[in-house]
């Protein structure tokens, strides 16, 4: 039987030190299951480290858009989100072992490596696939810290359903097709949305651009930068310069979203590889070796010209395949054989039904819906976590279960509650939301913690632990 995730993780976590790995394959982007499908099938049994807070979220980059329409396969197109559960799922089914936590450091200067994680598990392996992807960039305007969350963000796929930017003026930065894609969503939201470009010119495809251009909602704001932002509790206005009089003017908007580009997530392998100018990792023209033996690189860490998801696949499997071929040529593989041929199905994830007066139950650990918070929060003595997500938001996606985890550890002391804003847009107002995933804890009808983003399990877990 192919083994499950959490057969995977615990299995992992009980020995002191882990057995000398054949490939460890560093992220979870369609790079990195990628290598993990082709390395599972060739019998390597290579462990998956998934990031989770570090250079992005479990899944990668497609977590945080909708649809992908040019990833062959799918003639209609297919949620980012959904792409990546079925990658996992493949991975997982042939064999990949998962650990869903940051690498923090690597050490690159002897063989076999050496991964240290934030679990503080130290892992040695034969050979290393790179997949760390990229993240995205922020402006660092003078005030943005005292407005992020509170306006400013850097997904506006994950945010934009948010209450507050409903219906109001709203902002994006960038001229790339992330830029474009981001306008054109938001304008399901705000009232309106201005673009602001550096120069003269939008560096989006050429179909992404027009649509933008097309679009009586969007203003393109040519030759210009923002300065800072202001407002009061919320963000109220950009200062904006117009690079070419180098004149300041003030525009009002409710959100700022950042598309700005990407920087590689290499900085764990400074100094160790070779890197270009930019901080991509250097590989072989056309091929995954990097200058280490035995170490390949794939996916937008070394990409920085195509940087799409179907060239991370095949990177991946590249890697995979040079990664196998590296191991036989200097007989260091340790070959798994599988119990079956074909493993069994991964089967159809399961989705939560939305709690009415019919299906609503007490003592249900997870439920959803503003009908089953009522209740509980009004008839249980538990303590109730309450996670907000929207429709579209991937780190939503990968919080959801480990919230789910967390409860069932718990073993029914506590319970959960999903509210989706799209659907309880007055129950997100009334709770203050201004972003998802956003999680609130709830004790005896009183809020006691509340986390915005991906965070660790631990911490709710300790958070619940303190109440009982
Ligand atoms: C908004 C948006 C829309 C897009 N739309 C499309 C599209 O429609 N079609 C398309 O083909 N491409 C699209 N792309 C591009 C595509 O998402 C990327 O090219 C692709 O995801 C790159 O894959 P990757 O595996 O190299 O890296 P990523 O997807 O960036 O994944 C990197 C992984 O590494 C992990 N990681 C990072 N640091 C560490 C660490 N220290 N320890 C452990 N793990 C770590 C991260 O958690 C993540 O799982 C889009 C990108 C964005 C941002």
């Amino acid at each position: 039987m192919a083994p499950t995730e959490e057969s995977g993780a615990h299995a992992l976590r009980d020995p002191a030190h882990h057995p000398l790995q054949n490939l460890v394959i560093i992220g979870s982007g369609p790079a990195g299951y990628t290598a993990a499908i082709y390395a599972a099938r060739a019998n390597l049994s290579p462990l998956l480290i998934t990031g989770f807070q570090k250079g992005g979220i479990p899944g990668g980059q497609l977590m945080t858009t909708t649809h992908v329409e040019n990833y062959p396969g799918f003639p209609d197109g297919i949620l980012g989100p959904d792409l990546m559960d079925r990658c996992k799922a493949q991975a997982v089914r042939w064999g990949t072992k998962l650990l869903e936590v940051d690498a923090i450091s690597v050490d690159l200067s002897h063989r076999p490596y050496t991964i240290t994680t934030s679990d503080s598990e130290i892992i040695r392996t034969q050979s290393l696939i790179l997949a760390t992807g990229a993240s995205a960039n922020r402006l660092h305007l003078p005030h943005e810290d005292d407005f992020w969350s509170r306006g400013i963000s850097a997904c506006a796929i994950c945010d934009g359903a948010t209450p507050q930017f409903r219906q109001e003026s709203l902002a994006v930065v960038g001229g790339g097709d992330s830029a474009c894609e981001e306008a054109v969503y938001l304008t399901k939201y705000g009232s309106h949305v201005h673009l602001i470009v550096r120069s003269e010119k939008l560096r989006a495809s050429a179909a992404m651009a027009d649509r933008v251009l097309a679009n009586s909602a969007i203003t393109v704001h040519w030759n210009a930068e923002v300065l800072d932002v202001q407002g009061t509790d919320w963000l109220e206005a950009l200062t904006l310069r117009d690079r070419s009089s180098g004149g300041l003017n003030q525009l009002a908007v409710k959100g700022l979203f950042y598309a700005i580009g990407h920087t590689p997530n290499t900085d764990l392998f400074q100094d160790q590889l070779q890197l270009d100018s930019k901080g991509y990792i250097l590989t072989r023209p056309g091929r995954p070796e990097t200058s280490l033996e035995g170490v390949f690189a794939a996916g937008d860490v070394a990409d920085a010209e195509w940087r799409q998801g179907i060239t991370a696949a095949g990177s991946g499997c590249q890697a995979a395949l040079a990664a196998e071929r590296w191991l036989s040529h200097h007989d260091l593989a340790v070959t798994v054989a599988r119990d079956s041929i074909d493993p069994e199905p991964s089967g159809t994830p399961m989705r939560t039904a939305t709690s009415d007066a019919d299906n609503y139950s007490q003592d249900l650990s997870w439920q959803k819906g503003a009908y089953a918070l009522r209740r509980l929060y009004h008839e249980s003595n538990k303590p109730l976590l309450v996670i907000y997500t929207s429709p579209t938001c991937g780190p939503c996606h990968v919080l959801k279960p480990q919230l789910k985890r967390v409860l069932n550890e718990l073993d029914g002391k506590a319970q959960g509650v999903e509210i989706d804003i799209d659907v309880d847009q007055e129950i997100a107002a009334q709770a203050g939301i201004t972003g998802t995933p956003t999680v609130q804890l709830f004790f005896n009808k009183e809020l006691k913690n509340t986390w915005r983003g991906v965070k660790q399990r631990t911490e709710f877990r300790q958070a619940v632990e303190s109440l009982l």
